[in-house]
């Protein structure tokens, strides 16, 4: 008898019609002659809606009382899907993350797993029941309620299926799987049979958001192999696991658009060693992650240092900037745009060259202007003009051989 677990996230179990839907994929999988746990998330559009209320009573809402708001979303979807599961016959029973052992830091909003002891989940699965669990959600030592991150409930999935050694985890979604494009804007994306932890980390990194990144990073961790697929259908989905041997021989995995990023130009720098240090450390501490940097030539002991940060981070980042460099302010200080950052990744990137050359040629070919590259040993993007970003992650798909 294997042990499944399966993850619906909060469009699979967003009305009754759909929670129904889970109790028969459920029941279909115990059926089979399985023991499953199933982790579900908040109906889709609840998280967002408590944070939004919080916020109308309370600008800065205490983030204990933020936990203990937020984890009624998964507290609502746990009793649903087991109602749903009784009234087609299947003894099921819920747990909260505290009752099934999620032991975590007392961060508050952003709490990190620090072990499972799983409660009585073996002993009702052994007992013939399926347990629904609540995602996104643990207890601190204390005895508080936390909660993991937004999108928190992949990370409770892949962290129950590694503390029970479970023999499939399957985070069932609204996608089919992981595909070498956005489908919506490339017709002719593929969906990937397999793809190791890291490309599937630079894609979500790069704009193509499946999961949780710290979801992937523990699987990575414990080495969880884990199915991404579809809530709505059969179709097989894309097996996530550690990189094999084959998988270098394809060069580039996927093409991924991210148009939520905005360059800033800090121009008339100092050009003296300890400026860039100066800049990012204050960056840094303001908790901005900076992506793609490029530092021009100086000239008159003046240099220019032009850098990417997620484009809700702007006016933040402006400020960092005009406060780190009072003396040098001056209206050409700080400059901002939003931009369009189109990344290509693989793992074959390291046994392969001339991936940056085809790049750059398919842009060529289709008038794209390059403003910033950055590389990693599995990634290559490129920064530029938004209004060119559909029609390149086109051309660079085609030009890499991942269209059908
Ligand atoms: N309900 C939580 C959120 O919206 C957790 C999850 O969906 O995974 O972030
Ligand atoms: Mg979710």
């Amino acid at each position: 008898m294997a042990l499944i677990v399966q993850k619906y996230g909060g469009t699979s179990v967003g009305d009754v019609d759909r929670i129904k839907n889970v109790a028969r994929r459920v029941k279909e999988t115990r059926d089979a002659g399985n023991q499953v746990i199933v982790v579900v998330s908040a109906r889709s559009g609840v998280t967002n809606d408590l944070i939004a209320r919080a916020r109308a009573l309370n600008p800065m809402p205490d983030e204990r009382e933020m936990d203990m708001l937020l984890t009624v979303g998964e507290q609502e979807t746990i009793a649903l899907t087991a109602m749903a599961l009784h009234a087609l016959d299947v003894p099921a029973v819920s747990r909260t993350g505290a009752q099934a052992g999620i032991l975590t830091d007392p961060e508050h909003t952003r709490a990190r797993i620090t072990s499972i002891s799983g409660g009585d989940v073996k002993a009702q699965l052994d007992a013939g029941k399926v347990v629904i669990l609540a995602g996104f959600q643990g207890q601190s030592a204390d005895g508080q309620i936390t909660t993991l991150g937004r999108g928190g409930s992949d990370l409770s999935a892949i962290a129950i299926a590694a503390a029970l050694k479970a023999d499939l985890c399957q985070i069932c979604t609204d996608v089919d799987g992981v595909y070498t494009a956005d489908p919506r804007l490339v017709p002719n994306a593929t969906k990937l049979d397999e793809i190791s932890y890291e490309e599937m980390l630079e894609l979500a990194s790069s704009g193509s958001k499946v999961m949780q990144n710290r979801a992937v990073e523990f699987a990575q961790k414990f080495n969880v192999i884990f199915e991404v697929r579809s809530s709505f259908n059969n179709n097989p989905g894309t097996i996530v696991k550690e990189e094999a041997a084959s998988m270098e021989d394809v060069v580039v995995s996927g093409v991924a658009l991210d148009k939520n990023q905005a360059k800033i130009v800090a121009s008339d720098l100092p050009d003296r060693p300890g400026t860039a240090a100066k800049l990012f450390k204050a960056l840094a501490d303001a908790n901005i992650s900076v992506d793609m940097i490029v530092q021009n030539i100086g000239r008159d002991g003046k240099a220019n240092m032009t850098f990417t940060v997620p484009r809700e981070d702007i006016y933040r980042a402006e400020k960092v900037v005009t406060e780190s460099f009072p003396d040098e302010a001056s209206g050409k200080l700080f400059e901002a745009n939003d931009i369009a950052k189109v990344s290509v990744v693989g793992v074959g990137m390291r046994s392969h060259s001339g991936v940056a050359a085809k790049l750059f040629d398919a842009l060529a070919v289709a008038s794209i202007n390059i403003q910033l590259v950055s590389t990693s040993e599995i990634k290559i993007s490129v920064g530029i003009d938004p209004k060119d970003a559909e029609e390149a992650t086109r051309v660079v798909h085609t030009a890499f051989g991942l269209g059908q």
